[in-house]
């Protein structure tokens, strides 16, 4: 095989394994405040959580607020029952305080309903707790793990992108150029395989002629179609 073109082999690696580090890097910030949101709409919604059970307390409160003050009714009631002239006072007051009773009832109820309610939000709420903790704990956990992954990737990346140099650096310069350019214009892939008289990158057909030359002579040839240099892989 043609010298310059095995470097360019090894060149083509070199860089796509730059790509995926640099993308591996890059994407570590993406991926820590897409964990921190996640964590931050957690809190909200435990947040409203509490405000909901916050808001039941209130109406326990206001509801037994009311049951005092009917009870105080009640008994005013119940001693102006006493002071009654006429059986038809008596048998309204005492329709009065029989309303009374019912409402109290009632209120007492729902008091009762609201109670069970509360125990259940307010558990709900001490188990979510626990619960985002463990979450906010593995989410530190992973942002933690991600930061303390960047110094080695950028180390591995610099010695990549050092061998990347010495590489170009080795290699002829026209040929260098034509690499590049066909790098840029086909997203970093410049070479491309040829097997069984096809080029591996674009499929189309290679001309039989040139294939027999490919395998035959270290000339550096280029697909009619993509452009791509073409190399056939030696046996390993
Ligand atoms: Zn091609």
């Amino acid at each position: 095989m043609n010298p310059d073109l095995r470097k360019l082999i090894a060149l083509q690696d070199i860089e796509k394994n730059i790509s995926v580090l640099h993308k591996k890097v890059s994407e570590i910030p993406v991926k820590t405040s897409d964990l921190e949101a996640a964590a931050q709409r957690a809190k909200a919604a435990h947040e409203d959580r509490v405000a909901l059970v916050r808001e039941l307390a209130n109406r326990r409160r206001t509801l037994e607020g009311e049951v005092e003050l009917a009870r105080a009714k009640l008994s005013r009631l119940k001693e102006q029952l006493m002071a009654v002239k006429t059986n038809k006072e008596y048998t309204a007051m005492l329709s009065e305080i029989k309303t009374a009773e019912t409402r109290i009832g009632d209120e007492e109820d729902k008091i009762l309903d609201l109670m069970e309610e509360l125990e259940s939000g307010e558990n709900a709420i001490k188990l979510a707790e626990t619960e985002m903790r463990r979450e906010r704990a593995a989410i530190d956990d992973e942002i933690r793990r991600m930061k303390e992954d960047i110094p080695a990737l950028e180390r591995e990346l610099d010695i990549l992108r050092g061998e990347k140099t010495a590489i170009e650096a080795g290699v002829d310069p026209e040929l260098m150029d034509h690499y590049r350019r066909i790098s840029d214009a086909r997203k970093g892939i410049a070479l491309a395989e040829a097997k069984d008289e096809l080029c591996c990158a674009c499929h189309i057909r290679i001309r039989p002629q040139m294939y027999a030359d490919l395998l035959l002579t270290e000339t550096i040839m280029f697909c009619d179609s993509c452009s791509r240099i073409l190399f056939i892989r030696e046996e390993s």
